[in-house]
């Protein structure tokens, strides 16, 4: 077919056209040796539309034209990989532009879907910070309802950061609506094996692991419910009338030793190894989050923290920022707060949600 309608069909102008044969891609089938006019052969249309997925995908018209010759899955897995790392490190310029400025995270975000009504009344805060002994902030937090997750990276620089921000974008990127439990526990999962193939397909972050504590709010009539999704020692509190509920129960050595009374929850904090999990997402290919589904009744405040916070503030301090402090934004940076003046130097994630049905918020 003439280069017109080749054109047409394949959505590709006859100047891209041009281009696209001069770096040895999609050259003509035919040139008429009189007028110059191109041919094309109607199998080259589907090898058009695979170099417009391509480019759409930001991939240069010469790595195209060598794929082209040799398609191979390994060479989409490594492309698919760089996004991830690009995209790791432009939210990681973003936050500390944002931190230059001591701008807030998120504050007072209203939770809206389906065709933008307000479902549930639900307000969110956050505060991060870098800890005194770090070069770069190894925890991440997400905050996009009715979806919340913290994560709190570990590994050789930069493996750490790369890992707590590769595991909740792709939490992000797989959670499907509508909103459930097997939604969020599919996504958790599919984190975990995002980590996992970028710690196993790189040398340099080879052991790089994160922790996860991701929290979807349903709107079960006639009670809201919480589904918690949880890997590591992150922690996901339900503060209601008053009383501080820790969700999750911590996966590491010094819980199984508070757990057979050899430690007091005093003496976790001091442990000299306090931070060695017994689990975390990037360890193996597939690991399963601990899925709670608590009730809850009227109005409530969720938290979601790393252990940053729950190091150098003991569950009574948490409680009165919670109870004192009613904006979400500033009660996360006041918690935040509190990790560093307790002479913290780990990162702390925090994240505050006020979450209850209009009619039941007091
Ligand atoms: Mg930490």
């Amino acid at each position: 077919m003439a280069i017109g309608e080749f054109s047409a069909r394949s959505g590709l102008s006859a100047k891209v056209l041009r281009t696209y044969a001069a770096a040895g891609l999609l050259v003509p089938a035919a040139v008429d040796s009189c007028s110059g006019y191109r041919y094309y052969a109607p199998g080259q249309l589907q090898q058009a539309r695979l170099i417009l997925l391509l480019r759409k995908a930001g991939i240069p018209l010469s790595e195209i034209a060598e794929f082209l010759q040799h398609p191979d899955p390994d060479t989409l897995q490594r492309w698919a990989e760089e996004l991830d790392v690009e995209l790791a490190g432009r939210r990681q310029a973003l936050a500390r532009a944002r931190d230059q400025l001591s701008l807030p995270a998120a504050d007072a975000l209203p939770a809206r879907h389906g065709g933008g009504r307000p479902v549930l009344a639900m307000a969110a805060g956050s505060a991060a910070r870098q800890g005194s002994s770090r070069a770069v902030n190894q925890d991440a937090l997400l905050v996009s309802p009715p979806l919340f997750a913290v994560a709190d990276g570990m590994g050789d620089s930069p493996g750490g950061e790369i890992a707590s921000r590769l595991a909740l974008d792709t939490l992000q990127a797989a959670f499907t609506a509508p909103p459930s439990a097997e939604a969020l526990a599919t996504a958790a999962c599919e984190a975990g094996r995002a980590v996992w193939q970028r710690a196993d397909s790189d040398p340099a972050l080879s052991g790089m692991a994160t922790t996860i504590t991701a929290v979807v709010v349903l709107d079960t009539s006639p009670r809201l419910r919480l589904a918690v999704a949880h890997v590591g020692d992150s922690r996901a509190y339900l503060f209601q009338d008053r009383e501080l509920r820790q969700l999750t129960r911590d996966h590491s050595l010094v819980q199984g030793l508070v757990d057979a009374d050899q430690l007091t929850t005093r003496q976790w904090r001091a442990h000299p190894r306090r931070a060695l999990l017994t689990r975390a997402l990037g360890l193996a290919p597939v690991i399963d989050a601990d899925i709670i589904m608590p009730a809850v009744t009227g109005a409530a405040r969720l938290l979601l923290c790393t252990d940053g916070l729950t190091a150098q503030a003991d569950q009574a301090q948490l409680a009165a920022v919670l109870s004192a402090v009613a904006d979400p934004g500033q009660a996360a940076r006041n918690l935040a707060g509190l990790a560093s003046r307790g002479g913290g130097d780990d990162d702390t994630a925090v994240i505050v949600i006020d979450i209850g049905r209009p009619d039941q918020q007091s």
